[in-house]
């Protein structure tokens, strides 16, 4: 390929994350790489170790021609071919399935890299393969999780988690928090931010005026003052008005269980829950395999599997790679094309 089509190519370029090269992220990103799906719509590029990725693909019993690439420009996207920026770092004899201080640490890096992609432009979505959080803490790296390293590298304070299935989306106001604590966070402000913030994906996605149904906190969202405290009226309908008042098409408070109801009989393009099983329920009756885990709210969409680094199984070629396929079809569904001044 001449760099001036490579420059004129309308797919989308993805970082794929290797994540935890002791885990299963090795493997999953082969078989997402390797899906006859990969290079339809996308450039998918990984950010991983090249060796590690040829034991992986001999573990899954399947032909890779892994190619260690400089950038994502002198990457080449025919059929069988892998792209890999290496910043080498994992040692050849690394033990599949054991903690590693090491491959903490190279997961780290390949966060840090995908996200300087992100921030000059060079890919407009990343996908990231599972990372072990004890594995990060024995490397030093002292962040709650993925979502965190990715928000500090990009620059950003306040993301929102997003589900997605071929059915229904789903964003979260509130998630990894109790429930009471949830309770007591919501307000006006962040109501409207995350409405906005699940707009603008959907909008870089190509629906240019998505519908949003916005749960309420409390049954029959309050019914009128016989459930709860008011809080409906209180947290979350000014954060609709203003969330309205910008132009973004939403309404609520509603029922949840109706939101979820009239959104999965497509009524809704997305709907707004206010904390995580509100959200999560719903989703996971649709199957675990379809749900894709989305970060809202950096620079670039981020999408990940909805599994961890299954040690036990990691290195023997047993792993489902079907989560890890879908992560990367939404990234590149979600990214859009790639902005003309490359901003
Ligand atoms: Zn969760």
């Amino acid at each position: 390929m001449t760099p001036s089509t490579a420059v004129m190519d309308a797919r989308p370029a993805i970082a794929v994350t290797m994540g935890d090269g002791a885990g299963v992220g090795p493997e999953v990103t082969v078989g997402a790489l390797l899906d006859p799906a990969a290079y339809r719509d996308g450039r998918p590029v990984v950010v991983g170790d090249a060796e590690r990725l040829r034991q992986a693909a001999r573990a899954l019993g399947v032909e890779a021609d892994v190619v260690v690439v400089e950038d994502v420009t002198a990457a080449e996207f025919t059929p069988g071919r892998i792209n890999v920026v290496d910043p080498g770092l994992l040692p050849a004899d690394l033990p599949w399935g054991e903690l590693s201080a090491e491959a903490g640490h190279a997961a780290h890096e390949y966060v840090r890299i995908a996200c300087g992609l992100a921030m000059a432009g060079d890919v407009q979505a990343i996908c990231t393969a599972p990372l072990n959080k004890a594995a990060l803490h024995a490397a030093g790296h002292l962040y709650p999780g993925h979502t965190e390293l990715l928000a500090h590298f990009c620059g950003v304070e306040e993301v929102s988690m997003m589900l997605t299935t071929p059915r229904i989306k789903v964003i979260h106001v509130t998630t990894h928090i109790g429930l009471l604590d949830a309770i007591a966070r919501i307000e006006p402000g962040l109501v409207e931010r995350t409405i906005r913030r699940g707009a603008e994906a959907l909008r870089r996605a190509g629906n240019p005026n998505p519908r949003i149904g916005v749960c309420a906190i409390n049954p029959h969202a309050g019914e009128n003052g016989l459930f709860g405290y008011g809080e409906e009226a209180e947290k979350i309908t000014p954060g609709v008005e203003a969330a309205r008042a910008a132009g973004v098409d939403a309404v609520g408070p509603l029922p949840a269980d109706t939101a979820f109801f009239l959104g999965g009989r497509g009524d809704y393009d997305l709907i707004v829950a206010m904390y995580h099983d509100q959200g999560h329920g719903p989703v996971k009756v649709l199957g675990i395999e379809a749900g894709v885990n989305i970060t809202v709210g950096l620079p670039v969409i981020r999408t990940s599997v909805d599994h961890g680094t299954a040690f036990d199984i990691a290195g023997t070629g047993r792993v489902e790679v079907g989560s890890m396929v879908e992560a990367l079809r939404q990234a590149t569904e979600l990214a859009g094309a790639p902005a003309p001044t490359g901003a």
